[in-house]
């Protein structure tokens, strides 16, 4: 087994830099047992040890199964905490993996985009094709009671879709949320990384890669 105790005053293989007041002197410890199964624990901290869920929102833990791909936040995402995937602790001197990884990450959400595009313009030709359906279907009458039915039922159709898919944005979304996993892999950087960075695997302002 393998144990790692994090914090402003530990022996974590990469440096905790002073800067970070919000992270404790011993903040939280990661064990890996035999197994290979990882663990991460709050020690108590007042500032909280947190990680990234699924959505991209933090998650505070006390105790909790990680895996290497976890993204843990010590004390908070800002200048006064600390971040970094799980897996650094054991590759601390490079950041090669890190940055595959958000690749990775990224590709998914480019991935989850084109779908979301997809979809739009199925909507949005289905929805034309109906409201022209029901458009020439009221040409066909000649009483006006079935003639304004069919133009109430292609407004409505229009309508419809309108209110329940908005393509703009869910495709803001699917953006922001991806933005929230595109953070520096350094411990003490904090940058937001562009498509760029992530495509050349390197932060332009801690020169991590
Ligand atoms: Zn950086």
């Amino acid at each position: 087994m393998t144990e790692y105790v994090l914090g402003r005053e530990c022996e974590e293989p990469f440096v905790i830099p002073q800067s970070a007041t919000a992270v404790s002197r011993q903040h939280a410890r990661v064990t890996i047992d035999d197994n290979k199964n990882w663990t991460l624990e709050d020690l108590g901290s007042p500032n909280g040890t947190f990680i990234r869920g699924d959505n991209g929102q933090l998650v505070r833990v006390s105790r909790v199964s990680i895996t290497p791909d976890t993204f843990i936040v010590l004390g908070g995402e800002n200048v006064k905490g600390c971040s970094f995937y799980a897996r650094h602790l054991l590759t601390p001197k490079n950041y090669t993996e890190d940055f595959y990884h958000i690749r990775d990450i990224k590709e998914n959400f480019e991935k989850r985009l084109n779908r979301q595009e997809k979809k739009a313009k199925y909507i949005k030709w289905g929805t034309t094709g109906l409201s022209a359906i029901a458009l020439i279907g009221s040409m066909f009458f000649t009483d006006p009671a079935g003639t304004i039915l069919f133009l109430r039922l292609s407004s409505l159709v229009t309508v419809i879709t309108g209110l329940a898919y908005d393509p703009i944005n869910a495709r803001k979304k699917i953006k922001e949320q991806e933005t929230l996993f595109m953070q520096c892999p350094n411990p003490a950087c904090h940058n937001t990384l562009s498509a760029n960075d992530v495509k050349n695997l390197h932060c332009p302002r801690c020169k991590a890669q």
